[in-house]
This record gives structure tokens, C-alpha cells and sequence, in this order.
């Protein structure tokens, strides 16, 4: 069988690059045998991702959690809280249009149920939905040919959207190396839940701790470079005991997880493999993460879209390579540029401390949360509140 456009994988970058797609009159088929399936993930969707697929899935049940406050800890145990603010949407993800800020700032949802509510809405816009694992893909002069155990299927373009292991990438370009992946590790803890997230900054390894509320469990983890020395099983062990002294998860069953999330450094970003003519790649599979906040979901949800449209366009690929080029690679370049100065314990206490007293801070982390605050532009908003010396070490990061 030929279609225009085969999709392999089905998160948030296939499911969302098939709705378009089919939106728009194409033949798509879209191949993924895990669902129904928890991806390990924080699930923390930013009001920007939200906005994006609200009107998509807003008449389908995708029980959240919207976040009321984030709660910041240093390594030297210094705590401040933020309120996040926010639209009460229920239970349903349609958006009040009239906000001024058109979202809630951060949601959390179960990835089973997110990903299901887009992988959803894209088979009733007409896409072909396919249980089939790929297990190979070729391209050539006339398109890209996939082979699955059900057999083999031909398109005009694949989009590989298989995520941070993804055969795409491995069979046309190549896979990531380790010092450009993280290992992400922790828990899903069962029966308990919240509406603060909990983020406490270490520096070694670099990165945070976190507990993320779902409706009903938390979703708890670390994470760190994957070349950073540091087995995963040492990292469990951090996150179990930061739940054990944070008291987050007291006679929760506790799931472990393991995943791996991109994680590139600025120069990276800027020789991103996107797309030839019969194949692109989108969301992690491109390793499109944010490298601070490993904030992927946004990011998966714009290239998919992003590669949809040029390929309903006729401009493929080069308006989906510009888009990206333009649009998210400068600011992930930014923040792989801040990521050294970010963890660094002397930033962290300057942050938490300036969080503790000054409410224009608050809201640039609220916004910075909510994905309305660019890494761009970061250092030249702090300047302005005066609070000097953050800006000034984050400018040195
Ligand atoms: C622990 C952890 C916490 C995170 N927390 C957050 C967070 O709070 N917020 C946020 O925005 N991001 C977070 N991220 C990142 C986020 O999970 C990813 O960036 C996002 O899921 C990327 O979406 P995607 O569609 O590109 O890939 P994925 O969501 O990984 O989907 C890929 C799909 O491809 C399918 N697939 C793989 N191989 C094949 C094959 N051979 N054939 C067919 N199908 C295949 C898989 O089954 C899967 O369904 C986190 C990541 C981790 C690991």
C-alpha cells in the first residue's frame, strides 16, 4: 500500500503531525504498536504546548492537573514557593480564549491519556492508525519504503517521530552519542497526588530533582548527562531518597522508571539533521528538548506540526528545515549555552534567594515555566529588575 506520508511513532510529534496532515487532505499512515501506553515522562504541559492542541482534543476527557504553585529548593536547603496563575479549565482542555494569558501555565497529565486524547483526534481527522512496529525504513529517489512484520507500506515522505531511539534516525542519518542524551530515572508513586510541583536544584550531577503531580500519582525523578558517569541505579537511589526527606510519597507504591531524553549542546543545534526530501525527522527524534528544563512536549508537538505543513504545502522540506532553524534552534542553542551556569550552586542560591524576595523574579519564572519567557531575552529581563548579580552570572554561564 502508498500513502503520502508515513509517520513512525505515535507521541506527541507523530499523532500531531498525522491530525495535520490529514486536516489537510493528505493520505497519512501512522505506525505505533505501544498504545495504549505511560510514557516515562514528568507530563508537565506548558500553556504554550496546551494552546497548540486544545481545540484538537478539547472535547475528548484528558483528566489533568492544573499546577497552582512550584516550589524551589537549593542544595543548602533554601525554599521559595511561586504561584503559578492560572484558568481553571476542569476537566476538559478547552481554553478560555479571553485569558489574557489564553492558558493555565503548566498542566500535568498522564501521558497515556494525553497522548491517546492527540492520537485520537488525528484518526478522526482521517488518519490510518497502524499497531505495527517498523522495524526497518530505506529512502530513495521515490520515496521511503517501511517495513513492518504486518508487512511493507510506501509513501511519498516518512516523518520519523520515534523518539530519542528512534530507527529513523539510526537508519537514515544516525543515532545520538551519549554525550548528547541524559538519562532521565525515578518513579511513578501510586495513590498520591498534589497541585505543587516540587523542584529542588543539585549540582551534582547538574540538573534537579523533581515531583510532578498527576491526577492521581506523582510522577518523581533525576536526571543527568548519560556521560556523566553516574549509573542509573545510583541515580534511583538519589531520587528515593529525596522522596524519603521530602516526606512526598509516604505509603505510595513506587514504579521505577528509566528513560533516556536528547540533550544537546549548542553546537548541535546548530547543525540539527531535520529533513531531506523523502524524510524528516520531529520531537526528540530531531532532539528538540529543551537541555535546562528538558521541556520536550512543546517542541514535539511545533515540528510535527511545522513538518505537516510544509509537506501539505508543497514546500517540503525547506520551509519545515527554516522553521526549525529559526525558530526553536536559537533558543535551545541559548539555554545549552546557559545549562553550565544554571546548575552552578552560587546561581541557585542567588536564584532561590532572589525568588524569596522580589515578585518581578516570580514572574519571570512563572513565565519561563509557561513557556512565555525566551532564553533570549532572559538575561536582558533580569537586568531590568535590577536583581544585578543573577543576571550578571547568568550571563557568565
Ligand atoms: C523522565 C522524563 C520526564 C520528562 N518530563 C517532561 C515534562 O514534564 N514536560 C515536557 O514537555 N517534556 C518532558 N519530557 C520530554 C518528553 O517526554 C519528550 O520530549 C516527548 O515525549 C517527545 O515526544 P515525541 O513525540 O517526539 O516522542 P515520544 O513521546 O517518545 O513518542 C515516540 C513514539 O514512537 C514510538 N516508536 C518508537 N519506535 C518505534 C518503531 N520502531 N515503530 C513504531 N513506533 C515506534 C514509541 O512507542 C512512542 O510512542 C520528559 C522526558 C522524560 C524521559
Amino acid at each position: 500500500m502508498r500513502t503520502d506520508v508515513a509517520i513512525v511513532g505515535a507521541g506527541p510529534a507523530g499523532a500531531w503531525a498525522a491530525y495535520t496532515l490529514a486536516r489537510r487532505g493528505a493520505r497519512v499512515t501512522i505506525f505505533d504498536p505501544s498504545h495504549p501506553r505511560e510514557k516515562p515522562c514528568g507530563g508537565g504541559v506548558t500553556g504554550r504546548a496546551l494552546a497548540l492542541v486544545a481545540d484538537a482534543i478539547g472535547r475528548t476527557q484528558c483528566p489533568q492537573r492544573v499546577i497552582r504553585s512550584a516550589r524551589f529548593i537549593d542544595a543548602n536547603g533554601g525554599d521559595a514557593r511561586i504561584d503559578l496563575e492560572f484558568d481553571r479549565v476542569g476537566a476538559d482542555l478547552r481554553v478560555r480564549p479571553d485569558s489574557p494569558t489564553n492558558h493555565a501555565s503548566l498542566i500535568v497529565a498522564s501521558r497515556a491519556v494525553f497522548d491517546a486524547a492527540l492520537l485520537d483526534a488525528a484518526r478522526r481527522a482521517g488518519a490510518s492508525v497502524s499497531g505495527s512496529r517498523v522495524t526497518n525504513v530505506t529512502v530513495d529517489a521515490d520515496g521511503a519504503r517501511i517495513d513492518t512484520a504486518g508487512g511493507t507500506h510506501r509513501a511519498g515522505v516518512v516523518i520519523g517521530a520515534d523518539g530519542a531511539n528512534s530507527l529513523v534516525r539510526r537508519k537514515i542519518v544516525q543515532p545520538f552519542p551519549r554525550r548528547l542524551l541524559s538519562i532521565a530515572t525515578g518513579f511513578f508513586a501510586h495513590g498520591v497526588t498534589s497541585d505543587e510541583v516540587v523542584i529542588e536544584l543539585v549540582a551534582d550531577p547538574a540538573g534537579y530533582l523533581w515531583s510532578f503531580p498527576r491526577p492521581d500519582h506523582l510522577a518523581i525523578g533525576v536526571c543527568a548527562q548519560a556521560d556523566a558517569g553516574i549509573a542509573p541505579a545510583a541515580l534511583r537511589e538519589q531520587a528515593r531518597e529525596w522522596t524519603g526527606r521530602m516526606h512526598l510519597a509516604e505509603d505510595a507504591r513506587l514504579e521505577p522508571y528509566s528513560w533516556p531524553i536528547p540533550s544537546l549542546d549548542a553546537r548541535a543545534f546548530d547543525t540539527l539533521a531535520l529533513a531531506s526530501d523523502r524524510w524528516a525527522l520531529a520531537g526528540d527524534a530531531a532532539g528538540l528538548v529543551d537541555p535546562i528544563t528538558r521541556e520536550g512536549i512543546y517542541f514535539a508537538l511545533l515540528s510535527g506540526q511545522w513538518a505537516a505543513e510544509a509537506v501539505a504545502d508543497g514546500r517540503f522540506p525547506r520551509d519545515y528545515t527554516a522553521r526549525v532553524r529559526d525558530e526553536i534552534a536559537p533558543e535551545l542553542a541559548c539555554a545549552a549555552r546557559f545549562k553550565a551556569g544554571f546548575f552552578r550552586p552560587a546561581f541557585m542560591r542567588l536564584l532561590v534567594h532572589a525568588l524569596q524576595r522580589s515578585a518581578t523574579v516570580r514572574e519571570i519564572l512563572v513565565d519561563l515555566v509557561a513557556g512565555r519567557q525566551s532564553y533570549l531575552s532572559l538575561k536582558w529581563r533580569l537586568l531590568k529588575t535590577l536583581e544585578i548579580g543573577l543576571a550578571w552570572k547568568m550571563a557568565r554561564g
